[in-house]
């Protein structure tokens, strides 16, 4: 297209690619040394149970508390450290840590961690997984891994054979993002999970129309029809929250319980639900 625009503008596009490149080598640059300095952070994001809204556990989010942007979505470099092959360090730091963080907390506590597509591919996950658990003491049931249908396409043999290994130690699989993939039904027949995550994109519809509302329906039923157990992503009203717990939903997570937070603030929601007096409710 440069070319077509003649050379002048050939110069330009090829400049401004050349910005970019180097803009996105000192961005790995930058990524790869926060991830040994520590500023990739887990955040934690509470999951309760439909309706009694108890806390049950927590889904694991990175965020980069970058020295001079501040706080960072993974958005922002999630997408460069799977592009960059950062993402298998980054993840099992983080899971790490997510670990040790989980032995302040009560027992029953869950954590649930996102694993990224290519580290999925990763022959020794199950091992590296089972060395984070050694290491830090955490029970293999208070873990659940959480992966997306774009972990799934490459090989369908390989996956099944990292499940089955994975919850052959007690470890549970989440099906992320339901809804949102290729062939969700497919996935769905062929492997076995233990929970499904209905995507933020379909239950922040729900109270919008008949039509998006039953095809949530559905997807609940399904998931308990198969036997496993659902949890609703992106709750932000009361009008959903009672909507989904009236459908059977499971479990619920969204701003409506709790934005994700540094362990400091979770430390503190927990001392402060279990003073006698209250229950144990998050919002
Ligand atoms: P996800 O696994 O589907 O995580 C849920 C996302 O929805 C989080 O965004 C969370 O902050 C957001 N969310 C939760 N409740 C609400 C709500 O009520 N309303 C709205 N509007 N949003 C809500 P976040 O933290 O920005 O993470 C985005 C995605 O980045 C995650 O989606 C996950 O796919 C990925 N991610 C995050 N941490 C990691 C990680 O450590 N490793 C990998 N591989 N991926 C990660
Ligand atoms: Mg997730
Ligand atoms: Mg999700
Ligand atoms: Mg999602």
């Amino acid at each position: 297209q440069g070319k077509k625009d003649g050379r002048g503008t050939f110069r330009v596009f090829k400049s401004a690619m050349d910005v970019e490149l180097r803009a996105r080598a000192q961005l790995e640059g930058a990524l790869r040394a926060a991830i040994q300095s520590g500023e990739i952070e887990p955040f934690y994001q509470p999951v309760v149970s439909l309706p009694g809204r108890e806390l049950i556990g927590v889904e694991v989010l990175a965020r980069w508390r970058h020295p001079e942007r501040g706080l960072l979505a993974p958005a922002q470099f999630i997408p460069i450290a799977e592009e960059t092959g950062l993402i298998a360090d980054l993840s099992y730091r983080l899971l790490r840590q997510a670990c040790l963080d989980a032995r302040d907390w009560p027992a029953h506590l869950q954590i649930a961690v996102n694993i990224a597509p290519q580290q999925f591919q990763d022959a020794w996950l199950c091992e590296r997984i089972l060395a984070i658990l050694t290491e830090t003491g955490l029970p293999p049931h208070r873990l659940e891994v959480e992966i997306t249908e774009t972990a799934l396409v490459q090989d369908l043999e390989a996956a099944r054979t990292t499940l089955t290994s994975l919850q052959n130690l007690g470890v549970r699989i989440a099906l992320d993002d339901f809804g949102t993939g290729y062939s969700s039904l497919y996935h769905l027949r062929e492997l076995k999970f233990d929970k499904l995550k209905i995507d933020r994109r379909y239950v922040d519809t729900i109270t919008m129309s008949d039509e998006r509302a039953k095809l949530v329906d559905a997807i609940i039923k399904l998931s308990a029809s198969l036997g496993l157990v659902t949890t609703a992503e992106g709750i932000e009203s009361d009008a959903s929250l009672d909507w989904l717990a009236g459908q059977g939903c499971d479990f619920g997570q969204g701003y409506l319980f709790g934005a994700p937070m540094p362990k400091g603030e979770m430390d503190f929601l927990l001392t402060r639900s279990s003073e006698p007096a209250e229950p144990r409710k998050v919002a």
